[in-house]
């Protein structure tokens, strides 16, 4: 969220299984996809994927 040149990311409110409050797209459709949050998020919690690669995974996957 801190090294994220477009401030896409937030902290949520909730939390998840393992207590923790993760992160959030706050701006979406901002994402420039330069993989920094994937590269340096120390827990490798975080991975991008191409918006069309995306939107075709929620479709009912890459064929
Ligand atoms: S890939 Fe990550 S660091 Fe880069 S703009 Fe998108 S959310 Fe921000």
């Amino acid at each position: 969220m801190e090294y994220c040149p477009k401030q896409v990311l937030a902290l949520s409110e909730g939390f998840n299984r393992k207590g923790y409050h993760p992160p959030e797209v706050l701006k979406h459709g901002e994402c420039v996809n330069c993989n920094l949050c994937e590269m340096i998020c120390p827990d490798f919690a975080i991975f991008c994927v191409p918006a069309d690669a995306a939107e075709a995974a929620a479709e009912g996957g890459l064929n």
